[in-house]
């Protein structure tokens, strides 16, 4: 009797890779946020391309969402840089282990200069960002520039942590959409 041909199963060659799977999640966890205008995401990953951390531009802890403005008013009442935490912030304070030295992060925008210290300061070498932030004609164009600015120059300050503009190699795009109110959310890549 003929022996039938084995059917040959090649492994997947569409799995994501490991920068993929990192800012996919970070994409991800933009959605936990409440701020209406802009949602970042933020992930950390050690040298074993373990997740150490991650975290979403919320309020503080115990600060009610209903209790803190989400505008961007002009008093302290109303204005809500006052009192969000970004995603940067949050991720490097969820760290699951003693510190982050060493580590990289993936984030949805690129940190401003108050998340350019944190980050500094804990120890990460690597920052990857998926997009700088569409600075707009207005009132805080002026300021958004010079936070930006900051954050390049205290990043850049002897090579002290590696920018990497997020560039996948198969033009990967991430796209959360949420057609409609009763689906949870879906990741396209
Ligand atoms: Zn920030």
């Amino acid at each position: 009797m003929e022996e039938q041909a084995k059917e040959t199963i090649e492994k997947r060659s569409w799995n994501l890779d490991w920068d993929e799977y990192f800012m996919a999640l970070a994409f991800l966890s933009a959605q936990r946020s409440k701020d209406p205008k802009t949602q970042v995401g933020a992930c950390i990953v050690n040298k074993d391309n373990r997740i150490v951390g991650m975290g979403y531009n919320g309020m503080p802890n115990y600060c009610k969402d209903e209790d803190f403005p989400w505008e961007k008013g002009q008093t302290a009442e109303d204005n809500k840089h006052l009192y969000v935490c970004h995603a940067e912030l949050n991720a490097v304070v969820n760290k699951i282990q003693a510190d982050v030295k060493g580590c990289r992060m993936f984030v949805t925008l690129f940190p401003c200069n108050e998340c350019a210290k944190i980050i500094i300061q804990s120890g990460i070498e690597e920052v990857i960002y998926n997009e700088m932030p569409d600075i707009q004609e207005g009132e805080k164009k002026q300021e958004k520039e010079e936070s930006r600015k900051a954050a390049q120059k205290m990043f850049g300050y002897n090579n002290n942590v590696t920018l990497t503009p997020y560039k996948p190699e198969r033009g990967t795009v991430f796209k959360i959409e949420r057609q409609d109110p009763e689906c949870r959310a879906e990741i396209r890549l």
